[in-house]
């Protein structure tokens, strides 16, 4: 059978609500196999969980993000302790505290779902100028997908040379899917985000821009504004191994959203 990555984006794991909508997703078609979560995003007006992390780190203080594990793994009835891996991550650096929104996501995420978790940090390797060894993560990739049939893993972080943990840039997780779609061979790299698809234009400045339904890859690159949709880097992974990307809205999955092919 087929394979079909799928990588969720912050708001589609802002809440519990939104673990429920992804977890029917991920059920509704035996090929999604593999699922790529990016950390806790904004609600009711607050902050992402990443920022607050980086303020985390700043402060000393990791209140405000256990507070937010907190209050999803309640309305989630799961029972999990968010507080000592900040802690632990605070005393050690800057890109592993900031990395734990998409770690505790992902393993809260499994806990509740029942979904084996595979971390980032055994899969994703960056070499000595931060650049990603290609070969070794590909390869820690396909090894993982001989020993779990399913699994859900953080997106934005991996391991550097010495085992320490190296972060993306922001919006990083779209790079995560990638590489896991080209380590696994999918058929198709879903990136469920929190609009229809691409448009061909700002709809807020633009009353007249449409929905694209299909876009290659070296026109997207060329679009403006994009970036903020679909990270451009991650375009490199999937196009290099010819699996297509499809955009897709986790408040909408009836609609097709927009292939990149
Ligand atoms: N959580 C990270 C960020 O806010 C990475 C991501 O969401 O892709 O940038």
């Amino acid at each position: 059978m087929s394979v079909i990555v799928c990588k969720f984006g912050g708001t589609s794991t802002a809440d519990a609500e939104m673990f429920k909508r992804i977890h029917a997703i991920i059920k509704e078609d035996p090929r999604r196999r593999y699922a790529v979560l990016s950390a806790p995003g904004k609600i009711n007006g607050g902050e992402k969980v990443t920022d607050l992390l980086y303020a985390a780190w700043r402060t000393r203080s990791p209140e405000a993000a256990v507070g937010r594990f907190e209050a999803i793994a309640r309305e989630l009835g799961v029972n999990m302790d968010f507080r000592t891996s900040i802690e632990r991550a605070l005393k050690r650096s800057e890109a592993e505290t900031v990395s734990r929104g998409e770690y505790l996501c992902a393993k809260l995420f499994s806990k509740w779902s029942g979904i084996p978790f595979a971390d980032a940090a055994e899969l994703i390797f960056f070499d000595e100028g931060g650049k990603i060894d290609r070969d070794r993560t590909l390869r820690a990739i396909r090894e993982m997908s001989k020993r779990l049939e399913r699994a859900v893993i953080p997106g934005f972080y991996g391991s550097g040379p010495g085992g320490e943990i190296v972060t993306f840039p922001r919006n990083g997780s779209d790079i995560t899917g990638a590489l896991l779609a080209a380590g696994v061979g999918a058929s198709l790299y879903e990136n469920w985000t929190d609009v229809p698809g691409l448009m061909t234009g700002d709809p807020a400045a633009d009353p007249g821009a449409k929905l694209i339904d299909a876009i290659r890859c070296d026109e997207l690159r060329r679009m403006p504004g994009n970036p903020r949709v679909l990270h451009p880097d991650s375009l490199d992974a999937v196009q290099a191994a010819g699996i297509p990307t499809r955009i897709r809205c986790t408040m909408t999955p009836e609609l097709p959203g927009t292939l990149v092919y």
